[in-house]
């Protein structure tokens, strides 16, 4: 018999949750997550995944998972500390190095679990973490996790991290001191002021950590946000996933030996979770070799990413200040960015809506990610599309 407690709480809330429409209904995939997505039956254009550089469905990198498979198996057998060790889990680890240019790298199960694994390895109560308050959920949750103190800076506002940073420092409370941003940040596509923070943390002696989920394989050559600024040698943590760009899934810490060999023996997800799957790992040894011999799928990232954003201004949409192919296209009102994001799925385009609390209400949008294996033809469909419901709904 189920608890009637549960059953009231689940009630109540899932109720709720509808009644406000923030009840989120998933539709699955009958497709790989391509240019095009097959969903009940229809065909649509693509405009929602982080898939960027089309490597989920890359033919080299499934024959690298299907070899791995024929001689390791499909799975780990145990956590890394134990057997569950395989030689290619070294592999992987020691190009991720090389393409992060840093001495070491540790990989994880996901790009979540690298932050719940690092942060609080690392901090403890008696320390203190500043913030950037638009950092990714799972930065939050491994900050809480750590038990330190978390102060929230402004969003990219480094008077506000300076101010706070020395308050922080000449109180004397905290032993260490970290400071915590995304490298890009994923509902905007606006780039963190990474050489302003890494001098106002040597101002105030603090650590680094940038977590450049969506800057790996997209900036700096592919190799993130870090070396786009020229900064591989000044930031204690890269934190990167294999699951948007390099289209596999998996996370990792790239940087000094010292820090990765302690995240070896104190960050628990790497003692306590099964290891990364031999197909998963032997895909994401290919994915950044190809990143590291070209540059090819960036440049059509780029180009891609650039044709989208033109098309959609000139059109007269609002696509906000993304500096990254993420391409919001400012909507507004809740409920209309709703009906517009219905209206392109109707039409033949896939772009879902996001809308307050995930972003300021009254600032909903429609998320657009081209890819490099999107087409121009695929383009252009979806601009006539834009352009047709914008102006059905009076937005353009
Ligand atoms: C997507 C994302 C993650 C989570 O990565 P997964 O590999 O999907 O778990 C972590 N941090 C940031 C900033 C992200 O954008």
């Amino acid at each position: 018999m189920t608890s009637q407690t549960l059953k009231n709480f689940l009630d109540e809330n899932l109720e709720d949750l509808k009644g406000r429409g923030l009840y989120n209904v998933i539709d699955p995939l009958e497709s790989p997550n391509g240019p095009i997505i097959k969903i009940d039956g229809r065909d649509l254009i693509n405009l929602s995944s982080n898939n960027y550089l089309g490597l989920a469905t890359d033919e080299r990198l499934k024959k690298a998972a299907k070899q791995a498979i024929d001689q390791y198996g499909v799975g780990a057998g145990a956590v890394r500390t134990i057997n569950g060790t395989l030689k290619i889990h070294e592999e992987l680890e020691q190009k991720l190095a090389e393409f992060k240019h840093t001495e070491a790298a540790i990989a994880y199960q996901s790009g979540f679990n690298c932050n719940m694994a690092a942060i609080s390895a690392v901090m403890d109560k008696e320390d203190a973490i500043l913030s950037d308050e638009l950092n990714h959920a799972s930065i939050i949750d491994g900050c809480r996790l750590s038990r330190a103190k978390i102060i929230r800076y402004n969003h990219s506002d480094m008077d506000d991290l300076r101010a706070k940073a020395k308050e922080a420092k000449e109180s004397g409370q905290y032993k260490k001191l970290m400071v915590i941003t995304d490298g890009v940040f994923s509902m905007d596509g606006d780039v963190a002021k990474l050489p302003e923070i890494v001098e106002i943390a040597e101002e105030y002696d603090m650590m680094t950590y940038v977590d450049d989920a969506h800057g790996s394989g997209v900036l700096g050559k592919g190799a993130g946000t870090v070396k786009h600024f020229g900064l591989s040698e000044k930031v204690d943590f890269q934190i990167g996933t294999l699951s948007k760009a390099i289209g596999v899934v998996g996370g990792y810490v790239a940087g000094k030996q010292a820090l990765i060999d302690w995240l070896k023996v104190r960050s628990r997800p790497f003692l306590f979770s099964t290891s990364l799957t031999p197909a998963d790992v032997a895909a994401s040894i290919e994915a950044i070799d190809i990143l590291l011999n070209s540059t090819e799928l960036q440049e059509k990232l780029w180009e891609n990413s650039r044709y989208l954003k033109k098309g959609l201004k000139d059109l007269g949409f609002n696509i906000g200040n993304s500096e990254t192919p993420i391409t919001p296209c400012i909507i507004g009102e809740e409920k209309t960015t709703q009906d517009f994001s219905k209206r392109l799925n109707e039409e033949g385009v896939y772009a879902k809506s996001i809308v307050f609390p995930t972003v300021p209400r009254g600032t909903g949008r429609v998320r657009n990610m081209p890819t490099a294996a999107h087409t121009k033809e695929m383009l252009d469909q979806a601009l006539a599309t834009y352009e047709k419901v914008g102006k059905e709904m009076d937005v353009i």
